[in-house]
């Protein structure tokens, strides 16, 4: 199937590290243009490194995605290098661990600064470009919207706002011919992840146990797996979904648990 997204250009927020250096990959073995958005300027220049090396083309941007005017400014960025937007990936998030009772009002705006508010800043900032384009949005949300984790209010909000954004944002955009669609995964081997389960007294205990719990082939999804649903939909191959959340979990979410 040929996705016809060559030469068109995507931003990818966290586009360097897990899911989103997938999506990256995946984007440009596509054809596609991407800026990798991510706050390390190593990681960043890496992932380029290896999108180039496999002959596909990539820019990044150092930017902490928590300021605003930081999310302007990879718009005007993504423009001024290629003159165009047809796709946002809204990826970059952190599951920081505010709870309800071991967090503060000021630690809960934090966390959704850094996992909410740029979703919609950078949305808002590329909607001109997008709608030149008739370009897509496609953000990534977490099973914690729907399942809740405990000792996470920051990130669960951030996560559930995500999922009522994605309507939201389908609707208002319908004019334009514009698709939002989110990808929720459960749980998938990532940095991110491996830096959490390090957080265990036994690490590999925990592992077991988690991926026990996953009805699918009892494993991890991979970050390509999650990158694959993202591209597809950013396509125009998937020209009449909007406003859909997809699980791409394994089953995890939905599945009865009694197959566990
Ligand atoms: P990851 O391995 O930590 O990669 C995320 C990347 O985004 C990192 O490069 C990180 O930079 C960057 N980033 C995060 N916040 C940023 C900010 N405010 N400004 C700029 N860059 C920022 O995470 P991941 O596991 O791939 O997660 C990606 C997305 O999937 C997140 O939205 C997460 O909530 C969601 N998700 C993941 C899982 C899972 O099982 N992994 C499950 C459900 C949902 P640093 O390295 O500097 O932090």
């Amino acid at each position: 199937m040929d996705l016809h997204i060559a030469n068109k250009v995507f931003i990818v927020t966290g586009g360097a590290k897990g899911i989103g250096a997938a999506i990256s990959k995946a984007i440009a073995s596509e054809g596609g243009l991407v800026v990798v958005a991510g706050r390390n300027k190593d990681d960043n220049h890496t992932i380029v490194d290896e999108i180039v090396k496999m002959h596909g083309k990539a820019a990044s941007h150092t930017v902490e995605l928590g300021d605003p005017e930081a999310c302007k400014e990879l718009i005007d960025f993504t423009i001024t290098k290629f003159g165009r937007i047809d796709g946002l990936v809204n990826n970059a998030g952190v599951n920081d661990g505010v709870g309800l009772e071991n967090g503060s009002p000021e630690k809960f705006n934090q966390s959704l600064q850094k996992n909410l508010s740029h979703y919609y800043n950078l949305a808002h900032y590329a909607l001109p470009h997008l709608k030149k384009t008739k370009g897509s949005i496609v953000n990534i949300g977490s099973k914690v919207a729907v399942t809740g984790q405990g000792n996470t209010s920051g990130y669960a909000a951030s996560k559930g706002a995500i999922n009522a954004l994605t309507r939201e944002w389908a609707v208002e955009l319908l004019p334009y011919s514009i698709r939002v669609n989110t990808v929720l995964p459960a749980e998938v081997w990532t940095p991110l992840y491996a830096n959490w389960i390090k957080t265990f007294d036994e690490p590999q205990k925990k592992i077991d146990s988690i991926t026990s719990k996953i009805p699918f082939e009892k494993r991890f999804t991979t970050p390509e797996e999650i990158a694959s649903t993202t591209v597809f939909l950013l396509s125009d191959q998937s020209g009449h979904t909007t406003g859909q959340i997809l699980f791409v979990d394994g089953g995890y979410t939905h599945l009865d648990r009694s197959l566990t």
